[in-house]
């Protein structure tokens, strides 16, 4: 999607065909997360027990964490078909009004990017959510009047990189939220473990371990890795992708032992260097790097803020002392009587 392409600048087509490939398909074969699985394991056998759709559910965090991944496999889990949309792509109440016309019973209605829905879109969701009903418009001009028309039961599953733009009505129509946290290198081993399985690429604990622990805790990060490692252990070494052979690749790669590519250390150096460590509002720091500040926020800010790198302060972004020692750089002295 053109869209996922702004958010998501390391992806390549050729990418986008393989994570398919790789994509878990069910509950037990999604490492990590587990307080969500934890959640989805009462919430699906319970809504099948009593023959009932399941609850709208709220997915929230970073991209790359697995929420369209776990979108498609509760529908699996539950047995019910999926359609997917995204919140800037269904742009008249009708576009939305017909998905949801379409829906069988219990289906999964998956829009990612929630957050980004116009507001008349929303009120129609509104409804829908609550009632399982929707107002179609009959006829045009003058005479045209609204109707209300009964949906089947279906389960709305949202997905957001920025949950705190949802509005409350709709935040209000969730019967819960998923946060997905960034995931921790052991699990991030598992998932490149079994990505290599699926893509035929041989791959000792050591290997996998040293891809995990520089994927910015993020499984589509660490997916990607694994390819890299696979193409560089074919062409230099024999195949296998051992720690040496990662090592090697990640620094082919320029990504740094903590996960950072050039644009992470771009942003960072940034706000050190042109803006004396910050305050630096967010829309300086996107001109000044030549990046969208969309991509800014919602796809490097988080890491490197979860690394304690950054800081998101009331007057803008500010660099922490820990960011500058991390590029061999000597923190300024905080102001005489700072601490007074
Ligand atoms: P999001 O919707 O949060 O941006 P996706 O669900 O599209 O993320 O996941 C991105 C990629 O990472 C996909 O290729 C998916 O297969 C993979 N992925 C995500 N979570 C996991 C996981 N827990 N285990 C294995 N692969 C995962």
């Amino acid at each position: 999607m053109a869209d996922d392409e702004i958010l998501d600048p390391i992806q390549t087509p050729d990418d986008t065909e393989v994570e398919e490939q790789i994509r878990p398909q069910r509950l037990d074969d999604f490492p990590g997360q587990q307080a969500i699985k934890e959640k989805l394991s009462i919430a699906i056998p319970a809504a099948k027990q009593r023959s009932e759709a399941l609850d709208h559910l709220l997915l929230s965090g970073p991209p790359g964490l697995g929420k369209t991944t776990l979108a498609r496999i509760i529908a699996n889990e539950m047995g019910v078909d999926i359609k997917a949309s995204s919140g800037p792509v269904i742009e008249r109440q009708a576009d939305l009004s017909a998905i949801l016309t379409s829906l069988e019973q219990y289906d999964i209605l998956f829009i990612d990017e929630i957050h980004r829905l116009n507001h008349a879109v929303e009120e129609t969701l509104y409804s829908a959510m609550e009632d399982f009903e929707v107002d179609i418009m009959l006829g045009k001009g003058p005479t045209a009047r609204s109707m209300k028309i009964g949906i089947k039961p279906f389960t709305l599953v949202g997905a957001t990189t920025r949950a705190g733009l949802l509005t409350p009505p709709l935040r209000a129509r969730f019967g819960d939220t998923c946060r997905f946290e960034f995931y921790a290198p052991r699990d991030l081993q598992a998932i490149i473990m079994r990505s290599a399985r699926i893509l035929n690429a041989p791959i000792d604990d050591e290997g996998a371990f040293e891809l995990a622990r520089r994927s910015r805790g993020t499984a589509r990060v660490a997916n990607r890795l694994v390819r890299r490692a696979r193409d560089y252990a074919q062409v230099k070494g024999d195949g296998v992708i051992t720690r040496e052979m990662a090592v090697a690749a990640l620094d082919m790669l320029r990504i740094d032992g903590l996960g950072l590519d050039d644009m992470d250390k771009q942003i960072v150096r940034t706000v050190i260097e042109k803006f004396s460590g910050g305050p630096v509002g967010l829309n300086s720091l996107a001109v000044a790097i030549g990046e969208e500040a969309r991509t800014l926020e919602e796809v490097h800010e988080p890491y490197l803020i979860q690394l304690g790198f950054m800081k998101r302060t009331q007057q803008g972004r500010v660099a922490t002392p820990e960011a500058y020692r991390h590029f061999g750089l000597t923190p300024p002295e905080p102001p005489q009587g700072a601490l007074f």
